[in-house]
């Protein structure tokens, strides 16, 4: 069991009259912080899991680790109590280096190395799932006892991701033979899981997916197997102004409907419902464009700012692009009845794709101010790469003392993984500036012309008061 030795990578406890925004503040105001940084509020994960045992109260969550697999999340999902799905050996054995037990574990990938299959034997992860022929006699040959379970194919309308053209089996033209070729391999199928597509906006889809999977159960019961385990997949929303309770709804008539035998082991393997607003992005502007352009209503000209940020596709913006998330960057310095103007975020990177929001409305920004972007815990971190020498943001964990007091002593987390204030230790240290820059050239106010624009000539002097960036790295 893991037990972080560094300060700054315990979960701080917040003193009452703080908050995920005031630290961010506090950190981005310190004067010596200018990389991009994550502030992970654990207590939001904490709610999440209620929200999800009251919500659905039959159906055990198995938390979808490929979403965020930081030590943090794993850590405090496990004392909670929570499941996990795992997709390869890899993920495996970091949930049972949190001392979880093997049977609390998914392997859902459909389709898996060889090497990982006989892993999973290895370890005891038992259950793990299969949607084609192969799939089974991979299973015969390399871990012959495991419990197999059954992955259909039911597409939500409308998804963020859609999942059903990689995995899932047919449940009418292709599943009974599945389960067909099982038998007279003498291989044990278990139950059905399917996965609706991740950011699911069809909440009907569920009963659908529910009743195909009834039916099954029927026909395997006809050919002599003794199905147990009803797996929901993913697809719930996680992010602010968010709910699952349109889905739960649906799903908890479903199960009463199709499924009211209380022996039938419902689970489910939310990913991004957990981890999505339970992190929060700030970001540095360090540069900016002003370029002239017309107003879209008026024509008239007009000027629209290109603000580049320290982070960007090829870090956690990379969601932006595989997962089809919208960003919403909020100013954190606050701007009253400030004028608003057309503008657009960019990445880092000297890659033109690198553009993190493509056109918002933003107030005049300077050189040093931060953009802070909600939601972003699901599918950002574990899939960001420090191309072109960014770093990838650090995570400062926080709890409140409600849920520091819940969680010190459930393993796998205890005493030592908690540490009283605010701020990272490295900020007190002013360990993240970069000292090998020299920020004490000054910088002269810089006037640029714009390009002509509109029907007549016109030259715009406009000058680009820029803030002295001293004071943000010293
Ligand atoms: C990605 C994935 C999940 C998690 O999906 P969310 O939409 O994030 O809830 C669950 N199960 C499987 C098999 C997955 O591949």
């Amino acid at each position: 069991m893991k037990i972080s030795n560094f300060e700054d990578e315990r979960v701080h406890v917040l003193d009452a009259n703080s908050s995920v925004w005031s630290v961010i503040r506090d950190i981005a105001e310190s004067g010596t912080q200018e990389e991009a940084f994550y502030v992970c509020d654990i207590g939001d994960i904490v709610r999440k899991h209620k929200i999800w045992k009251s919500a659905m109260p039959r159906v055990e969550p198995h938390y979808a680790v490929k979403c965020n697999d930081s030590l943090t999340v794993l850590e405090v999902l496990a004392a909670l109590g929570a499941g996990f799905d795992c997709a390869s050996k890899t993920e495996i054995n970091k949930v049972l280096s949190l001392g979880v037990d093997p049977n609390r574990i998914i392997f859902a990938n459909p389709a898996k190395p060889l090497s990982h299959i006989r892993h999973a034997g290895d370890v005891g992860v038992n259950t793990m799932t299969f949607d084609n022929e192969v799939e089974l006699h991979k299973v015969k040959r390399l871990f012959p006892d495991a419990k197999m379970v059954i992955r259909i194919r039911c597409d939500a309308e409308i998804a963020q991701c859609q999942l059903g053209m990689k995995f899932g089996c047919d449940p009418e033209t292709e599943a009974p033979h599945l389960l067909q070729v099982a038998r007279d391999l003498g291989i044990d199928v278990v139950g059905i899981s399917f996965h609706v597509g991740s950011g699911c906006r069809d909440p009907p889809v569920f009963r659908k997916a529910i009743a195909a999977s009834r039916k099954l159960f029927d026909y395997a019961a006809s050919l002599g197997f003794h199905f147990s385990l009803l797996d929901l997949g993913g697809g719930y929303p996680g992010g602010h102004g968010t709910s699952i309770s349109e889905i739960a709804e649906i799903v908890n008539m479903a199960l009463d409907d199709y499924f009211p035998d209380p022996s039938v082991h419902i689970i489910a393997e939310p990913g991004r419902f957990y981890v999505s607003s339970a992190y929060t992005l700030a970001c540095n502007i360090h540069s900016i464009r002003a370029v002239g352009t017309k107003d879209a209503v008026t024509g008239n000209p007009t000027t629209h700012y290109m603000y580049y940020i320290n982070d960007g596709v090829y870090g956690s913006f990379n969601c932006v692009l595989y997962d089809h998330q919208h960003v919403v960057g909020i100013p954190l310095k606050e701007f009253s009845h400030s004028k608003l103007y057309s503008s657009s975020i960019w990445g880092p990177t000297c890659d033109g794709l690198d553009q993190v929001v493509e056109q918002t409305l933003l107030p005049e920004m300077q050189v040093g101010d931060w953009l802070v972007f909600e939601d972003m815990g699901a599918y950002t971190l574990p899939v960001a790469s420090p191309f072109n020498g960014f770093p990838i943001p650090k995570v400062h964990v926080v709890a409140d003392e409600n849920v520091w007091m819940l969680l010190k002593d459930i393993l796998p987390l205890t005493e030592d993984h908690f540490v009283i204030g605010n701020i990272p230790a490295s900020l007190k240290k002013g360990m993240d500036v970069n000292r090998d820059e020299d920020w004490s050239l000054p910088i002269l106010p810089i006037t640029i012309t714009l390009p002509l624009c509109g029907d007549g000539p016109l030259i715009q002097e406009h000058v680009l008061e820029y803030v002295d960036v001293g004071p943000i790295n010293h």
